[in-house]
């Protein structure tokens, strides 16, 4: 199973990967997460990245193909992935696929989560995450339990700098300008499929029957 999921910021990218691989194997492969791994472990693509990041705009289209590429070429990845925020330009798109060609593989589906940004700026806002584990909380109706502490693993909960309302509405000016138009990239491909993500989580039993449907 080889799948991207493609949808604005907060349209539950990570919860529906999660979904997906309880039914497929697949590698769950975020670029968010690899360029926070990089970020805190300090190496040289995560120290140029972050400012990208704190400003909710793009990394540099080499910078996440250099990192994709290597990503990709490892064993997991053979057997399937899902691929969560990325590609997120045209020539991200374009890279991808040569370097699944190059490997003599190609993509069975394009999901696209559909939400609206009102939604989005409502999610985000209240989004809560551990550092160490990366559980997700929310102030609207799942807090840790101890204020700040996570439930699973003690860690510490805390709003992502990107989470904050100015720069939730800058990722979304720039998804609707440079990420939504790889939704004609892929239909074209006919490999596009839109799932409704505004659903409360567990939507996702809601989206495996589509994906079943769709594959
Ligand atoms: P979200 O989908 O919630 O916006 P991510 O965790 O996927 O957040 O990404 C966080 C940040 O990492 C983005 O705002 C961007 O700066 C950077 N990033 C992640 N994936 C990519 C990508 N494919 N291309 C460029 N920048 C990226
Ligand atoms: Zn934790």
């Amino acid at each position: 199973m080889k799948i991207i999921l493609i949808g604005p910021p907060g349209a539950g990218k990570g919860t529906q990967a999660a979904a997906i691989r309880e039914i497929y194997p697949a590698a769950h492969i975020s670029t968010g997460d690899l360029l926070r791994d990089n970020v805190r472990r300090g190496t040289v693509p995560g120290l140029e990245a972050r400012r990208y990041m704190d400003s909710g705009s793009l990394a540099p289209d080499d910078l996440i193909i250099n990192m994709m590429k290597d990503r990709l070429a490892e064993d997991d990845a053979r057997i399937g992935f899902i691929l969560d925020g990325f590609p997120r330009t045209t020539a991200q798109a374009e890279a991808l696929d040569a370097i699944l060609s190059s490997m003599q593989t190609g993509l069975d589906a394009v999901l696209m989560l559909d939400i609206s940004d009102e939604d989005v700026v409502r999610r985000l806002s209240g989004r809560r995450v551990c550092v160490s584990c990366g559980a997700i909380y929310n102030t609207v109706n799942r807090s840790p339990e101890k204020e700040g502490v996570c439930d699973s693993c003690g860690g510490a909960v805390i709003q992502r700098n990107d989470d904050h309302e100015p720069v939730i509405r800058r990722r979304l000016a720039v998804y609707h300008a440079d990420t939504a138009p790889l939704t004609a990239y892929y239909d074209k491909k006919g490999l596009l499929r839109r799932i409704g993500a505004s659903e409360a989580p567990d939507a996702a039993l809601l989206f495996l029957e589509t994906l079943k449907g769709a594959i």
